[in-house]
């Protein structure tokens, strides 16, 4: 599956925890990130992650062009819901287009955690 992990910046630790977590599901996966969020998980786990451009500078239009291309699985965004974003039309964006092609898209670390274990049932199976 190509999965895209992407992180707010105070949600950043929480996705670092999450893909020690599940680093080895995540590993059997092409993974995808925006700029500085897959530079930190790979600084962190052995991940070897494709690393779009910095959210703010357009990294989630690039993942948004990935999932209207049908070339994303599943995105794990995990949005920081309290702090303004000044790229939040681009944020919008991508959930929308998620939600068009009906790409699974975790927000949030419990639904990231389904997700993943969901990854973990089908490898299984
Ligand atoms: P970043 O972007 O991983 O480059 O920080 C995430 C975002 O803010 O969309």
């Amino acid at each position: 599956m190509k999965i895209a992990l992407i992180a707010h910046d105070k949600k950043k630790s929480t996705m670092i925890k999450l893909a020690k977590q599940y680093e080895q599901i995540l590993s059997h996966h092409d993974l995808f990130a925006t700029g500085t969020t897959g530079e930190k998980i790979m600084a962190q786990t052995d991940l070897s992650i494709h690393c779009f451009k910095s959210g703010p500078l357009g990294g989630d239009q690039q993942i948004g062009a990935k999932v209207s291309e049908g070339e994303m699985d599943m995105i794990i965004f995990l949005r920081d819901p309290l702090t303004a974003q000044p790229h939040e039309p681009d944020v919008n964006a991508l959930i929308r287009l998620s939600d068009v092609y009906e790409i699974p898209l975790a927000t949030n670390k419990s639904t990231a955690i389904l997700l993943l274990k969901e990854l973990e049932n089908l490898a299984e199976n």
